[in-house]
């Protein structure tokens, strides 16, 4: 539904992703008036591709669990192999589900518009207009050259890693700098059909791999790098997923799935497929100034290890809403406040902590990345408490595999315990975020925080 003119809401949200329309529909659900504003065409906003994410952030957001064609499976065992195809632990205990993103991002906007949420789609955002240096409004550019103006208590930027919203308030843009090229990692994911089943069953065995399962490398480009693929039980199908950070001259994700469809003859043509940047950074410490918030890739929140962002910006969502919501002005400062100071107890102290970790890897090689592999840095533990979207606490297995990596290699045992070293500090830093406003205390806070994580904004 879109109208010209100008339009008043409490809340607009910009962005009909996963994390934008979890937001405008939990909003409206409460019966604010809402707007979702999207640049694409709805049936094309957000995340079109398969992803996987814990199946209890459902559950949190009270959210229907995927099923049907949205949900494609559950509990994959997946083998973690080592540069040299070695396998070194196989994980029975994966806590993911994955989902086709389009079908879900889908049923989301059907859930909003029953909410009445109003959405204006296939817009180009013109501007912004300010009462001092609170947004008031945004000037939308419409399809066939009309233009429309929406007012709102609260505009919540959900516009993914560039942050439209972000760059344009020079309050959030002051303390949110824009990413740095290692600061994002470009990913790829391909589904395509295997057309020689025999020769796929002969790959699978040679690995020791049963149909239905995933094999996973790290460190196969930099060392902030994975392939990952997985088989469905018929072997119709593969799902490939490759990562690596962005970096000038490096591979990216594309290419590196490319490279794996290539490599095994089995594969046939490609069913489908997506491509995209992710944000691996820790979330901004600005998270909300009055009128404006950050949300989901805008803000940073994904957990950088695997560049997962739909169960954290799902998360952030709820917490955006319920934080906000008993306030008379949803966009007050206090409001706002409510939000970072919550999100960053929560959320914020668990990605944040990730983010040292993820930082680590980022500086290392491929063969220093695989040595941790091979000398059981990650265990089972440590990869399936990953995948669960937990702070990487310490594990038996860690404490484990760092004693016999610092014994055979002992400059790169020391860097990793450092690094390790940093998570829990990391994590009660976040916690210590001031309760009440105090503009202050946060940028005391917001030092310490940069300080831990190496000094940058
Ligand atoms: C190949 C690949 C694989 C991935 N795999 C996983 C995975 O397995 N698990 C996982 O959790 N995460 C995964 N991710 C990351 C995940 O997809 C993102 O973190 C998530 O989709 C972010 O959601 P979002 O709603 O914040 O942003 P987005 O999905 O980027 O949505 C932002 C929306 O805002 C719209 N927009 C942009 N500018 C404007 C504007 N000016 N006005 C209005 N609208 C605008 C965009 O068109 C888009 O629809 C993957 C990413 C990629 C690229």
């Amino acid at each position: 539904m879109m109208n010209k003119g100008s339009h008043s809401f409490d809340v607009v949200v910009m962005g009909a992703g996963v994390a934008g329309t979890t937001a405008a529909w939990l909003f409206a659900s409460r019966g604010f008036r809402t707007a979702l504003v999207e640049a694409r065409r709805l049936g094309q906003a957000g995340a079109r591709w398969v992803n996987g994410m814990p199946m209890r952030v459902f559950d949190e957001v009270g959210l229907e669990r995927p099923s049907g064609e949205e949900l494609l499976d559950t509990g994959v065992d997946t083998h973690m192999f080592d540069h040299s195809d070695r396998r070194i632990f196989t994980s029975r205990n994966n806590p993911m589900c994955n989902v086709d993103m389009s079908l879900l991002v889908d049923r989301l906007h059907e859930l909003a518009k029953r909410a009445k949420v109003e959405v204006f789609d296939s817009v180009r955002l013109d501007g912004v207009e300010f009462e001092g240096e609170r947004p008031r409004q945004v000037r939308l550019r419409l399809p066939h050259k009309g233009a429309v103006t929406l007012r709102g208590q609260l505009f919540v930027d959900a516009t993914g890693m560039l942050g439209e919203l972000r760059r344009r308030v020079p309050a959030l843009q002051r303390d949110c700098p824009s990413l740095r090229t290692g600061e994002v990692c470009t990913a790829a994911q391909m589904v395509l059909e295997i057309k020689d089943k025999a020769g796929a069953r002969d790959q699978l065995a040679q690995w020791g791999v049963e149909a239905g399962e995933t094999v996973n490398w790290l460190g196969v480009e930099a060392g902030y790098s994975t392939r990952m693929i997985s088989f469905d039980s018929n072997l119709d199908h593969a799902h490939i997923v490759t990562g690596n950070v962005l970096s000038p001259g490096g591979k990216n994700g594309l290419a590196m799935a490319r490279e794996v469809q290539e490599r095994y003859r089995f594969f046939g043509s490609v069913v489908r497929s997506g491509e995209g940047l992710i944000p691996i950074r820790r979330p901004y410490e600005r998270l909300g100034v009055p009128g404006a918030v950050l949300l989901g890739d805008a803000a940073c929140m994904v957990y950088s290890a695997h560049g997962s962002g739909v169960g954290t910006g799902m998360l952030a969502a709820r917490a955006l809403v319920e934080s906000v919501a008993e306030g008379e002005d949803l966009g007050s400062l206090e409001s706002v406040w409510a939000y970072e100071h919550r999100f960053h107890q929560g959320l914020g102290a668990m990605l944040g902590s990730v983010a040292v970790a993820t930082q680590m890897f980022r500086q290392l090689s491929s063969s220093q990345v695989d040595m941790m592999v091979r000398h059981g840095i990650f265990g089972v533990s440590t990869f399936e408490s990953g995948l669960s979207l937990k702070t990487p606490l310490p594990t038996p297995d860690l404490a484990f595999g760092l004693a016999r990596l610092s014994a055979a290699a002992p400059a790169l045992g020391a860097r990793v315990a450092l690094g390790g070293s940093m998570v829990a500090p990391v994590a009660g830093a976040y916690r210590l975020h001031p309760r009440a406003v105090s503009p202050r205390r946060w940028r005391l806070w917001a030092r310490m925080v940069r300080g831990l994580m190496g000094g940058s904004a």
